[in-house]
């Protein structure tokens, strides 16, 4: 069966650690955190209330077109002057963003808009892994295998900017990627151990 694996290489799945979103909230408040990076999804409305609610944790926030690595501006930079110490690549179940770029037909004519064209570039990496994947089949859980190889190829893609790949050298970084589940709130976490992404007990929404 064909699986996520071959996205990331040996070297980064090392680089990633299965952190619970519970764990990652006792480190901000606990203050062993020095400083959190979310990357994720303009449509993500609920990101707020995923962590704790005190405006002074050193929690830094970009949301974009589907929560793409090369859309963080200044992120380089705080990584390069030690205020981060884990980087969260954050999707979501349900991404409509992605979902419009899966079904689009990149080689269609006809007048489309300047967002239209950017989404089909940002998804279409996942794109064709999918339809190798499963072909043409669209359902539930290939959007969702769609979202779980997003996140993870923008994560490879985070490890390939240099100030970012300079500090996972030096190991003064660690990167997580998430998933929320728009209809319960829970939160996925890819484990490298399992190479699947999974709800972890402290996670779990009851
Ligand atoms: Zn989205």
């Amino acid at each position: 069966m064909k699986t996520l694996a071959g996205i990331l290489d040996e070297t980064s799945l090392r680089l990633i650690e299965a952190t619970s979103r519970s764990q990652i909230n006792k480190r901000l408040t606990g203050g062993t955190s020095t400083g959190v990076a979310v990357i994720c999804c303009s449509e993500m409305c609920n990101i707020n209330s995923v962590f704790p609610a005190d405006p002074k944790l050193p929690i830094f926030t970009w949301q974009n077109l589907g929560g793409c690595v090369d859309d963080c501006g200044g992120l380089e930079d705080l990584v390069a002057s030690k205020q981060i110490s884990d980087i969260i690549v954050y999707g979501h179940y349900g991404c409509e963003i992605i979902e419009v770029g899966l079904r689009s037909d990149p080689s269609a004519n006809g007048p489309s808009t300047n967002i239209y064209k950017e989404v089909i570039r940002r998804v279409s990496g996942t794109r064709n892994a999918i339809k190798e994947r499963f072909g043409d089949k669209f359902d539930k859980h290939v959007f969702q295998r769609a979202v779980e190889d997003f996140v993870l190829r923008e994560l490879s893609e985070l490890l390939k900017l240099p100030k970012i790949s300079k500090a996972a050298q030096e190991g003064t970084l660690k990167f997580h990627a998430w998933i929320n589940h728009d209809d319960t709130m829970e939160n996925a976490t890819y484990d490298p151990q399992t190479e699947s992404f999974w709800v972890f007990p402290d996670d779990e929404c009851h």
